[in-house]
């Protein structure tokens, strides 16, 4: 096993709901509660779930942009919930992220010189001109060319201001790169140049990326390891291959259920959920209403995360019993 580079100990962000006529309790939307995983350098961790189930809300507050409300994130063993808002900024150089929608993170006034220069004028990094030869040798790195620096974001494809977004989280040098759903704008066939590009500069640039995406067929070629959220909690992890070929939670085993396999051999599990995503219940295991196997014991009792085989945790009262 590689060197750990980022652990994440029972994190929580807890957001106020707003009090209603019927209900004048104040209560807490829990967007993210007692997540814990651990990221290995050069890997690619995989974070699937539906939207709403605090992948991304996970991903902004390991960047810092979101404050937990509770927990640990520790990055190359410095604990980051503690830093103060300089002390984390500097960190910043080390993490980066992509955005789903490279459009609305591009400043449509600046030149793409002037986007992707300004990360190194706010960590210092090099004389004027050795930023713009930067700037121009990212430009071709992820497949553009250096006279794009003088043009404006709304002169380009989607397809290109994503590689412009992967330029400008590059241009620090950083260790973890967080991507949220980074094609998921994008007609399949440019998402694919996208996942492609990314894959091959992290054997170039020895990357580490958390990979965040709606689905489990995005990140599968992509991922070492995958992690399946719902509702807020980490309901399976485990190796890419373990998870794909023997997925140990009934929703991981709905999610699989859709993604399109191309070989005819496979059979796959066809599991209906009941109903629709809803808020966390009050008690037991979040997924208990649409569950088809839930059970008494799961209706009361929160499942805990547990390895049940090497490298693969889940968090289902009936792991077990699941298995055909
Ligand atoms: Fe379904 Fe029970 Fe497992 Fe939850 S703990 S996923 S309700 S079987």
């Amino acid at each position: 096993m590689t060197d750990l580079l980022l652990k994440v100990s029972n994190l929580k962000k807890y957001f106020p709901k707003k009090k209603t006529i019927l209900s004048k309790r104040k209560s807490e939307v829990k967007a993210v509660d007692d997540v814990s995983f651990e990221v290995y350098e050069g890997e690619t961790l995989g974070i699937v779930g539906e939207s709403g189930c605090g992948k991304s809300t996970t991903g902004r507050m390991i960047m810092g942009l979101l404050e937990p409300t509770d927990g640990s994130i520790a990055f190359n063993g410095i604990e980051l919930t503690t830093l103060s808002k300089s002390e984390m900024r500097k960190i910043r150089r080390d993490i980066q992220m992509v955005f789903q929608d490279p459009y609305a993170s591009l400043n449509p006034r600046h030149t793409i010189e002037k986007i992707l220069e300004e990360p190194l004028i706010v960590h210092g990094i090099g004389s004027k001109s050795a930023r713009r030869d930067l700037v121009k040798e990212f430009l071709e790195i992820v497949g553009l060319n250096a006279y794009h620096g003088k043009r404006y974001p709304h002169q380009f494809s989607g397809g290109q201001r994503q590689r412009i977004g992967i330029a400008r989280a590059l241009m620090t040098n950083p260790k973890l790169i967080i991507a949220d759903e980074p094609g998921s704008a994008l007609d399949v066939s440019i998402q694919a140049q996208v996942l492609n590009l990314m894959k091959r500069l992290q054997d170039e640039f020895k990357l580490t990326y958390i990979f965040i995406a709606h689905d489990l067929g995005v990140v599968r070629h992509i991922s070492d390891r995958v992690g399946v959220m719902y509702l807020g909690k980490l309901v399976e992890i485990g190796d890419a291959e373990s998870l794909y070929e023997e997925p140990l939670h009934p929703y991981t085993k709905v999610l699989l259920s859709s993604v399109p396999i191309p070989d005819p051999t496979y059979k796959k599990e066809s599991l209906l959920m009941r109903g629709d995503l809803e808020s966390t219940p009050e008690a037991g295991c979040a997924f208990h209403p649409r569950c088809p196997y839930a059970t008494l014991t799961c209706k009361m009792t929160v499942p805990e995360l547990k390895e049940v085989k090497p490298g693969h945790s889940v968090a289902c009262h009936l792991f077990d019993e699941t298995q055909q």
